[in-house]
């Protein structure tokens, strides 16, 4: 008999394989993983075999809704020691000197869907889960310090103005650059998104920002405002255009490939993690309004303070459970650290969670990925889909007169603000550096060296091409107030005049 003949008897199929048997979903044997329950060997199947609709039920649910944003993107675990004392203005057990916390990172890119490629230009996700003592502590930045609003009402029009036509289904740079030149704020992140720095070489080659403001409370309940910046280790490095269309094809998977790779070989990467810290009082005459997300604290104002070092050091078990389940959000804080009257940032601390509830399931938090270290019971929130932990018999209700425990703060709260005024709704708190263009203009005109600013010049100018005609005359308005000699620059790259 030719091999392939006796190949549904199994001898040769099961050479290297263990074919003693695999449990069913509910624990009993399963009789076969292969050769489903026919009425004789050509006749139909039958819907008793259990196991059978059992397998291809569960596959057709193998997916959850992959995220709306940062869909693509992979992550490693690793550990943050801190090595130096800011316990002056932080009691968050995590950043006490000598603290070691493991924690989770995940890198992704924004816009593109769960297949597209690594290396289009695009800011970075920088999500970082530290399993602290006191329960997760979340920081879900990003490779920029900044990003392209300041208020979270705009964000799902930003997000669908950076993916897919509604009738073709198509990217569209009209439509980007049709949002962006409608929204001034975007101007610096779009810049530093133009320069060198929108293509990271690798995830291990570039910086995290918090980029949102923060608050920190010392032992004494002091208020601090913060941002946070990770130093890559392994310097800072990118990709030309030319590298990242040519990596797009070849290789679209690049970046998830070499963290995996590199951690796998021992070669961990690593990050310093710095702080920027304002005295409570300074914000309200900062020359920059501080809770703008489009916009950076100076360093010669406020100058970077040393914390301490991440490093990954441990590549998941399991993608899908371990990275494609992990649910970070803004709004997991520790004592110590608090919100800011960012508004993209309070907007955000509500959406995070609630996208994991709609992608996951209401006890995405049960799953071991997303719990925390610290054994806190189960809060007095129940039941829902996939409940795991429970608290048997215990009260669901507080106050209650059978001992379960429950909170009870009154007064002032320790990582908040006073707000007094009118309710309005309004684009701007000005301070008096503040316009959307100044630090755009800072970065392209004095940061950015020549080489840099020529190839920012040929980048903008090709992602014009075929713009449509009305959208791109804004545009060279916008880079014009962006910097009037960069601006005439990209119009004559595109064929207008200044
Ligand atoms: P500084 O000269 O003190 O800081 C400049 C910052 O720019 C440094 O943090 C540096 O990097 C970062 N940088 C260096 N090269 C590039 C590049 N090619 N692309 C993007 N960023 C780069 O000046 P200021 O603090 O007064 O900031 C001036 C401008 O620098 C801002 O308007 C902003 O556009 C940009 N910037 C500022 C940051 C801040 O937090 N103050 C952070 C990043 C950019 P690194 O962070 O890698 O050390």
């Amino acid at each position: 008999m030719a091999d392939h003949e006796n190949s549904d008897r199994g001898d040769l199929i099961h050479e290297g394989t263990d074919p003693s048997g695999s449990p069913m979903a509910h624990g009993a044997p399963a009789e076969s993983d292969r050769n489903s329950l026919s009425l004789s060997p050509n006749g139909p199947l039958l819907l008793h075999d259990t196991h059978l609709v059992d397998t291809l039920a569960h596959f057709n649910r193998e997916n959850v809704p992959e995220r709306r944003p940062h869909a693509k993107g992979a992550g490693a675990f690793g550990e943050f020691e801190v090595t130096a004392d800011v316990s002056a203005y932080t009691r968050a057990a995590v950043f006490q000197p000598g603290t070691s916390t493991p924690m989770l990172a995940r890198f992704s890119t924004v816009a593109g869907e769960l297949g597209s490629p690594d290396t289009w230009r695009d800011v970075r996700g920088f999500s970082l889960k530290f399993y602290t003592s006191e329960g997760n502590y979340d920081l879900v930045g990003n490779n920029t310090p900044v990003f392209f609003l300041r208020d979270p009402m705009k964000f799902p029009h930003f997000i669908r103005s950076q993916k897919r036509l509604a009738d073709s289904g198509l990217r569209d740079a009209t439509m980007q650059w049709d949002f962006w030149t409608h929204t001034p704020e975007s101007a610096h992140q779009v810049a530093y998104l133009m320069g060198d720095r929108g293509l990271p070489r690798t995830w291990r080659h570039m910086n995290g920002y918090g980029s949102h403001t923060y608050m920190w409370t010392n032992a004494d309940l002091e208020r601090f405002w913060v941002k946070y910046h990770f130093v890559s280790d392994q310097g800072v490095e990118s990709m030309s255009n030319d590298e990242a269309e040519r990596m797009a094809g070849t290789d679209s998977d690049y970046h998830r490939r070499d963290l995996f790779e590199s951690i796998g070989r021992g070669d961990h990467p690593s990050w310093k993690l710095m702080v920027q810290v304002m005295p409570y009082e300074d914000a309200k005459s900062y020359r920059f309004n501080p809770f703008d997300l489009t916009k950076t604290w100076s360093q010669s104002d406020y100058p970077r303070i040393p914390v301490g070092t991440m490093t990954l050091n441990q590549n998941p078990e399991n993608f899908f459970a371990q990275i494609e389940q992990a649910a970070f959000s803004p709004g997991n804080v520790v004592p110590g650290i608090g919100f800011s009257p960012d508004k993209m940032l309070l907007g955000r601390v509500f959406a995070y969670a609630d996208a994991h509830r709609a992608r996951i399931g209401t006890n995405f938090d049960q799953l071991p990925v997303n719990r925390p270290v610290n054994g806190a019971g189960r809060p007095y929130m129940f039941d829902g889909a996939m409940t795991y932990d429970h608290s048997g018999s215990a009260p669901v209700y507080a106050p209650n007169s059978d001992g379960r425990p429950y909170a009870d703060r009154e007064g002032p709260v320790p990582e908040g603000w006073e707000a007094d005024g009118e309710m309005v709704r309004s684009a701007y708190d000005l301070h008096s550096e503040d316009d959307d263009w100044s630090q755009a203009g800072t970065l392209v005109r004095d940061v950015f060296d020549d080489a840099e600013r020529d190839r920012f010049v040929d980048t903008v100018a090709g992602t014009l091409h075929g713009v449509r005609e009305d959208v791109l005359a804004r545009a060279l308005r916008y880079w014009h107030n962006v910097d009037p000699g960069t601006g005439d620059r990209i119009a004559a790259a595109v064929g207008r005049d200044g």
